[in-house]
């Protein structure tokens, strides 16, 4: 099973590892985990995500979808950034 470099947490899956790398607490907050750019906000993050890692933003959304069905906490923190 593969961890997060940062933590040490397991991730089960390459969504799951989408979610994880962008909220982990032990990651640098707001660097991009595509190229390691930093950001100053949440939001400049999920602003650049969606115009240079189109295909991430993309798995982020199908992983809101699911995680909104499962309701799960990390979920809401997607949802709440790429839901809609
Ligand atoms: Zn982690
Ligand atoms: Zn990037």
């Amino acid at each position: 099973m593969e961890e997060c470099p940062y933590c040490g947490e397991p991730i089960r899956g390459p969504l799951e590892k989408l979610a994880h790398m962008v909220f982990c607490p032990f990651a640098f907050p707001w660097t991009c985990f595509v190229c390691g750019k930093r950001f100053r906000s949440e939001k400049e993050l999920m602003e650049h995500i969606r115009a240079h890692h189109p295909e991430v933003a993309e798995a982020i959304r199908k992983l809101a979808h699911a995680a909104r069905e499962a309701e799960e906490v990390v979920g809401e923190k997607i949802v709440r950034l790429f839901g809609r």
